[in-house]
């Protein structure tokens, strides 16, 4: 199963192969104030990370939305499509930060 699903998405768990609607993500705070997002298989309560973000990325994350709510609010195209460029170069950035903390994270606990 891909960790990358969207809500109300149907999946299947890859340990008992039961069909679920995927269950709003908990979140547990570990050191270095970590987030990991995750959720359970609601039959064998196998254990699905589908995240992990650390202060840089929530604090970019955030930066992303202060991007959006003023890419709703601009005058020209010209400043439209600059601002659309860097949301979509900052979105990769986040996207490479986010799998290199996944990568780390899921080494830690093996
Ligand atoms: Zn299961």
């Amino acid at each position: 199963m891909s960790t990358n699903v969207k809500q109300n998405e149907v999946v299947t768990c890859n340990d008992c192969f039961a069909e679920f609607v995927l269950p709003k993500l908990k979140r547990t705070v570990l050191k270095d104030l970590v987030y990991k997002f995750y959720f359970h298989c609601p039959d064998c309560e196998y254990e699905y990370v589908s995240y992990y973000t650390n202060q840089k990325i929530r604090r970019d994350i955030n930066r992303q939305q202060k991007r959006w709510a003023k890419y709703q609010k601009v005058q020209t195209e010209e400043a439209g499509r600059k601002l659309l460029a860097q949301i979509n170069m900052e979105d990769r950035l986040i996207k490479k930060d986010m799998d290199a903390l996944f990568e780390k994270m899921e080494k830690e606990l093996v």
